[in-house]
């Protein structure tokens, strides 16, 4: 069992179809897979086709204790795949928990309670780095950072380093980087490659080989409520997060 927290407090850079697609791969590959949704915008549960205007019990009830978690988590139609579902009442949590007992731990302990059902759960961060995406990081084993390739790609990861060093020292000694994810890739572009060459400089062997490129269907699958790899599972950004879970099993079997 292993847990993947997908963090990097810049919006849009692709956590959210990371979390999507790469559960989903690996739900194909015929692992028990959790995504867990932190982020009140719920794209990962909408992503999932899950409707997030008609959700009885979200993440956030869990979070301040008024459910069990075993009793939110909802199956969803891909193989392999469950759901912590997440909309906008947890905006609210960051606010209510600030006060509250084991605020940081939250997460952590409600995911005690059902790890053994799982090989892996994968937790989709909102945009900061604020509560929830520290509970995030308290819960995981690891971390895997979307980076997506444009101008002032590294802009924030230093902060986004520090903290998972403050995460470390005092709440999760254990937290590892799990790899770095360069995604919305276009291999025509010389900023694409100059990003790459950046990122690879820095963090080295943890930037996996697997890029996720720039692709239309990856932009449409979310308005059809399907992961991408059975939306269009011949398309390039299909095939590439078929290939990134790959990556990501191997490593589990390292
Ligand atoms: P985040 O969760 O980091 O905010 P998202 O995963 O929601 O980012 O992605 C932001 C937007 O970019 C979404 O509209 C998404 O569909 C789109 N997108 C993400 N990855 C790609 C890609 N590889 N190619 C094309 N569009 C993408
Ligand atoms: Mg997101």
């Amino acid at each position: 069992m292993k847990t993947i927290v997908i963090a990097n407090q810049k919006g849009g850079v692709g956590k959210s179809t990371t979390a999507i697609n790469l559960s989903s791969a690996i739900g194909i590959k015929k692992k028990r897979v959790l995504l867990v949704d932190i982020d009140p915008q719920g794209n990962a549960t909408t992503g999932l086709g899950m409707d997030k205007w008609n959700l009885k019990e979200t993440i956030y009830d869990v979070l301040i204790g008024r459910r069990s978690i075993k009793d939110v988590v909802l199956s969803t139609p891909w193989e392999g795949v469950s759901i912590l579902p997440s909309n906008i009442d947890l905006t609210g949590a960051e606010i209510e928990l600030v006060s509250a007992v084991s605020r940081e731990t939250r997460l952590r302990d409600a995911l005690r309670e059902i790890k053994n059902l799982y090989d892996f759960i994968f937790i989709d961060c909102p945009p900061s780095l604020g509560l929830l995406t520290l509970n995030g990081l308290v819960a995981a084993n690891s971390i895997l950072i979307p980076v997506q390739c444009e101008y002032y790609a590294l802009e924030g990861l230093q902060q986004l380093l520090s903290t998972i060093e403050m995460v470390r020292k005092y709440l999760n000694p254990a937290l590892q980087i799990e790899g770095i994810l360069l995604t919305m890739y276009d291999p025509r572009t010389n900023l694409s490659k100059d990003v790459a060459d950046e990122v690879s400089r820095y963090f080295k062997d943890k930037v996996y080989k697997t890029k996720i490129p720039r692709s239309v269907r990856i932009g449409e699958s979310p308005s059809y409520g399907k992961p991408v790899v059975y939306y269009s599972p011949d398309s390039s950004g299909a095939v590439s997060y078929m290939e990134l879970a790959k990556e990501v099993l191997r490593c589990d079997t390292e």
